[in-house]
C-alpha cells in the first residue's frame, strides 16, 4: 500500500499525464532532442522551439543514454 505514496512522490512523467509545454493540452508527442518536453501537436513544438532549444541542448547534454 505504501507503493501508492512512493509513486506519488516520484516525479515520473507518464505519457498519459504529459501536458503540452506550450498550451497545456494533453500531449501526445515529445521533443525528439531531449525527450523531456511534451507537445500536443507539431505546431506547438515548432512555436515553442525558439524558447526551448537552449534548454533542450542542455538537457540532451545531461541525458546520457547508454
Ligand atoms: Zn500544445
Ligand atoms: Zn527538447
Amino acid at each position: 500500500m505504501a507503493s501508492v505514496y512512493t509513486a506519488d512522490n516520484m516525479d515520473n512523467v507518464l505519457p498519459e499525464k504529459a501536458k503540452c509545454a506550450r498550451c497545456g493540452y494533453p500531449a501526445k508527442q515529445r521533443c525528439s532532442g531531449c525527450k523531456m518536453e511534451w507537445y500536443c501537436r507539431r505546431q506547438c513544438q515548432v512555436q515553442q522551439w525558439p524558447k526551448h532549444k537552449k534548454v533542450c541542448s542542455q538537457m540532451s547534454a545531461v541525458t546520457d543514454t547508454a
